[in-house]
């Protein structure tokens, strides 16, 4: 039986993701570079984003949760590590305890549970400010994670993605924490981070964003490839003639006649309402415009210009991340973790 194809798809670059994580490395020294592979790995599938890492050289990966971490759990081997970033909660020791993954310990309590439990080898998240996640800088962090097994203890930037005098806060505060508390490494950077420079690099770095094709800063323009080329399928063409209008709301009247195609593609994939009459395709290196308001399933273009596109044929989705996100409002973070479980995930 064949099995079921989707009228909409993902194109991946198996060699852009693996180019952007050399590129980062470079740009990490000699810290070791690592990866977050959370929210699936940025929606494009965490465990083959892991396993092209891990044949490129990436030795750490960073997911959220314990669900996350069992769905790439088969892949481990000596010498990778997996770090939860959330840490463990009660009803997560059990499998906490029987991974090969470590949690990011968060919380006081979340160290006197691992350490009750005996847990073994861990990684320690100090929050420097961000306000988030983490035990509190101010706090005798010394004190509080004596006798732990520490691999890593790593902070987090706020705005790392900006000039700010925060980002240098940060920094001092975690240097301090270096001070206090030995472990064989520290982490602080992300993609943004990463291009702070060499102060911020320690001893790994965790860039996600920018692996899978974000312009982090303006530093990384010009060397980050885009991995993700979204496409659907045409699924109706059909004619406006001038004063129809289409969409729900009908927010879109034609002042001339149009020929439309409608597209497999809605906002329940991550296409959100801001691309409303904002979003375009590409067919042929020209920017086809969508046409009145995003449905939940469906979308409709402008393809006036183009007499042969015809049902079954797909389409290139508008998707540089960071066009997108200016035309959309959407950050692109979001365009990236809200592409979802509907597309067919085709790797080059
Ligand atoms: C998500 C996350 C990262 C990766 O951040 P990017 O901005 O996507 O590079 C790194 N560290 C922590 C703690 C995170 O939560």
């Amino acid at each position: 039986m064949q099995s079921y194809i989707a009228p909409l798809r993902l194109r991946l670059d198996g060699d852009a993701l693996v180019s952007n994580w050399r590129w980062l490395s470079a740009m990490s020294g000699s810290a070791a570079c690592g990866a977050a592979i959370k929210a699936n790995g940025y929606g494009l599938g965490s465990v083959e984003v892991m396993r092209r890492l891990m044949q490129a050289g990436c030795r750490d990966f960073f997911v959220s949760n314990w669900g996350e971490a069992a769905a790439v759990e088969p892949l481990l081997e000596d010498g990778i590590s997996l770090s939860v970033l959330h840490g463990v909660r009660a009803e997560d020791m059990a499998q906490a305890l029987a991974s090969r993954a470590r949690p990011v310990l968060c919380t006081p309590a979340q160290v006197a549970r691992w350490r009750t439990a005996g847990g073994g080898a861990c990684d320690v998240m100090v929050d420097t400010g961000m306000n988030r996640l983490g035990l509190d800088w101010r706090a005798d962090v010394a004190a509080t994670v004596e006798g732990l097994e520490i691999v890593t203890l790593l902070s987090h930037l706020a705005s790392a993605d900006e000039e700010t005098p925060f980002n240098p806060t940060q920094l001092e505060r975690f240097m301090a924490l270096r001070g206090q508390v030995s472990a064989p490494r520290y982490s602080l950077a992300n993609s943004a981070g990463i291009c702070l420079g060499s102060d911020y690099q320690f001893d790994l770095t965790r860039p996600g964003l920018a692996l899978y094709g974000g312009i982090p800063s303006d530093r990384a323009t010009g060397h980050i490839r885009p991995v993700v080329q979204p496409q659907a399928q045409l699924l109706q063409r059909r004619r406006l003639i001038a004063g129809d209008s289409i969409g729900y709301n009908t927010t879109f009247t034609a002042q001339r006649d149009h020929e439309v195609a409608v597209l497999n593609l809605g906002y329940a994939d991550g296409y959100l309402r801001g691309f409303s009459g904002r979003g375009a395709v590409i067919v042929d290196g020209e920017s086809l415009p969508v046409l009145g308001r995003v449905s939940m399933d469906l979308l409709a273009v402008d393809v006036s210009a183009k007499p042969d596109l015809a049902e079954g044929d797909w389409l290139d989705i508008a998707y540089d991340l960071g066009v997108a996100s200016t035309a959309s409002g959407l950050s692109q973070y979001e365009l990236l973790t809200g592409l979802g479980a509907r597309y067919d995930r085709h790797w080059d």
